[in-house]
């Protein structure tokens, strides 16, 4: 029999990547929600034959249902029919590819079902990592990371006990404005920006690369997954992202994961564990690569690195205030109402203005601070238009 699985967010990058995987491994698709694209979740639904495809778009939604009138696919609407679907899905796996907070409650719904979250959203660790990840350990739920640096720590702490690690090790390409200063930094535009060099992805996440916010709420996302304190988590500039992570033990022997950049490698990664399977991700070619560089990150450039371990020392709701002004500070810098350093400046601002947010630790408690963050991080940003 083979293994049947559920994507969530599956018009979305990542999620057309975990289409793919499924195309090539035989898995069994059972169920794919995504936000209004109505074209894609109707081809994909009739590929897969699903039993359910939901639409968080309540119109968009109402329109696959008259689409889909001729299958006895089911189709559900709205973020609850998302979670409906879960409930609903015979799905041993879910891939949670939905991007923003959105992705949070079908988190924690996979979680309630005891099936296996392969987890691309990051923002369920980035908000409520706490909740997340205690509620999967009252569960024995597995949580396997669909993010290359996160699932390449996993494969590497497979080397040695929780008790043996010094450090990890989280590489980062560095974004297309690697090595510029500061000053060079305020004059870049959305233009500049929304060109990425290794990976293909939303708008969103490509302005958070070049930033090196992605780069923030992965060190938030690792502290949660691995259980670690900020200072064992070191960021390194690696340009080739090759090298997609690595450990370091007290012996000071570092085990790393090196593969082609290639998203479908983890997702397939998070699959199959235990088990490793044939892929047609390319191989990496150790000759023609050649050779690796690596590099201290400027955190006075790039000072969202630092920011993260402020969230990570502050705790409670202060991950929620980190993703909330970001969302707002990236769209703001997107529609040109504010420049490309004021990003980091607008969410630390905003971490600052909310310093109640450490005491915050309920789900409630954690949308109360995104709501406030967000009308925070606005104020700001209209106070400087001004
Ligand atoms: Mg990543």
């Amino acid at each position: 029999m083979p293994k049947t699985v559920a994507i969530l967010g599956a018009t979305g990058s990542v999620g057309t990547q975990a289409l793919d995987v499924v195309r090539a491994s035989g898995y069994k698709l059972d169920y794919i929600a995504a936000g209004s694209d109505v074209d894609s979740a109707e081809r994909y639904a009739r590929e897969f034959s699903v039993r359910f495809v939901a639409l968080a778009d309540e119109g968009c939604a109402k329109v696959l249902k008259e689409r889909l009138a001729d299958t006895d696919i089911t189709v559900l609407s709205g973020e609850d029919g998302i979670t409906e679907g879960i409930r609903l899905s015979e799905a041993e796996s879910f891939v949670n590819a939905i991007t923003g907070m959105a992705g949070l409650a079908p988190t924690l719904e996979i979680i309630e079902k005891k099936a296996r979250l392969c987890l691309a959203n990051k923002e369920s660790l980035v908000i409520a990592g706490d909740i997340v990840t205690s509620r999967a350990r009252e569960l024995g739920v597995e949580i396997l990371p669909v993010d290359s640096e996160h699932s390449a720590i996993y494969q590497s702490l497979k080397a040695g006990k929780p008790t043996e690690v010094k450090k990890i090790i989280l590489t980062a390409s560095g974004g297309p404005f690697f090595s510029k200063t500061a000053a060079e930094l305020s004059g870049v535009t959305p233009e500049d920006t929304l060109r990425h060099p290794t990976w293909k992805m939303g708008k969103k996440i490509t302005v958070d690369s070049a930033t090196l916010m992605n780069k923030a709420f992965e060190i938030i996302e690792a502290a949660h997954l691995f259980g670690l304190t900020e200072e064992k988590i070191e960021v390194v500039i690696h340009r080739e992202s090759i090298l997609h992570s690595a450990v370091e033990y007290v012996d000071n022997s570092i085990i790393g994961e090196l593969s082609v950049p290639d998203m479908r490698s983890c997702i397939q990664y998070a699959l199959d564990y235990p088990e490793r399977k044939a892929a047609k991700i390319k191989p990496l070619d150790l000759v023609s690569l050649g050779k690796m560089s690596f590099f201290a990150p400027d955190t006075e450039a790039f000072p969202a690195l630092n920011l993260a371990k402020r969230v990570l020392r502050a705790g409670g709701a202060s991950g929620a205030v980190l993703n909330a002004a970001d969302e707002v500070a990236v769209a703001a810098f997107l529609g040109g109402k504010i420049g490309f350093t004021d990003i980091a400046r607008t969410v630390e601002a905003t971490l600052d203005r909310l310093p109640e947010a450490k005491n915050m630790h309920t789900k409630e408690e954690l949308y109360e601070a995104d709501r406030k963050a967000r009308e925070i991080a606005l104020a700001i940003i209209q106070g400087e238009q001004n």
